[in-house]
């Protein structure tokens, strides 16, 4: 392919708009093969619009909070350290402790130990500036650990809430990102497989991940992650993803 002339003679992909030579049998960006059967769908898919038959909102659904379970937990365990700094007192020699958690102080005090055994007098005239101190290092870190764990779990929240995805019978809409809102479509006839992923604990709380393969080369996998009633989307995206294909024999390139 000759790239010194595609910034003269260009043409825009239909099926990603990017600008690609008016040669090109198949588009550098999103993959897609221009053969007529390819073609047609978008044809197709441009008519409906125009139409309007492509307007109508099917679903709007967005992933539910136990998308962020391996989020949550990571945050209670971080929690549970900065509790530990926060009420254990490991910067005192072993005896002198009050912590009822003698295992861990002693592990972390035993080398103290040894020494006030050895030089009791200069241990306590010494320790205790030292001990002030690390007590308020320990308190601070601790501090430290609840806000970042908070604002990281805050945030994660917030990115999740707004994800949003909505399907017409066209193609499927999804929303997300923080500063930067970001807006992307991925038309019904690009699809090639859906899968639908539940654990247990998904049946049992009503969510589910549905899996969307396509022949994005961009976006080759797409995921509808924790959404409730996985089912219902699951049909609804397989209904309208082959009455996209219909009639057009495609077959399907990966
Ligand atoms: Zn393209």
């Amino acid at each position: 392919m000759n790239y010194q002339t595609s910034n003269v003679y260009t043409k825009l992909c239909p099926f990603c708009a990017e600008q690609i030579p008016v040669q090109a049998v198949k588009c550098r960006y999103c993959g897609e093969l221009f053969t007529p059967e390819r073609l047609k769908l978008v044809e197709r898919a441009l008519a409906a619009e125009s139409q309007g038959t492509g307007e109508q909102t099917l679903l709007v659904t967005s992933p539910s909070l136990w998308a962020l379970v391996n989020s949550f937990t990571t945050g209670f365990i971080a929690l549970c350290a900065a509790i530990f700094l926060l009420i254990v007192p490991i910067e005192k020699p072993f005896g002198s402790s009050k912590s009822s958690d003698g295992t861990v102080s002693q592990s972390n005090s035993s080398s103290i130990n040894i020494a006030a055994n050895q030089n009791p007098l200069q241990q306590q005239a010494g320790s205790g500036g030292f001990q002030s101190s690390m007590r308020k290092f320990r308190i601070l870190l601790g501090l430290l650990i609840v806000l970042i764990t908070l604002l990281w779990l805050a945030t994660k929240i917030y990115v999740l809430r707004m994800t949003r995805y909505e399907i017409t019978p066209q193609r499927i809409e999804y929303s997300r990102g923080l500063f930067d809102r970001k807006v992307d479509n991925l038309d019904m006839f690009r699809i090639i497989d859906m899968k639908m992923r539940r654990t247990p604990l998904d049946c049992m709380t009503g969510v589910g991940t549905v899996i969307v393969y396509t022949t994005d080369k961009t976006d080759p996998e797409f995921r509808f992650e924790k959404v409730h009633n996985p089912g219902q989307l699951y049909d609804i995206v397989k209904k309208y993803s082959l009455d996209a294909d219909r009639g057009g024999s495609v077959v399907h390139i990966e």
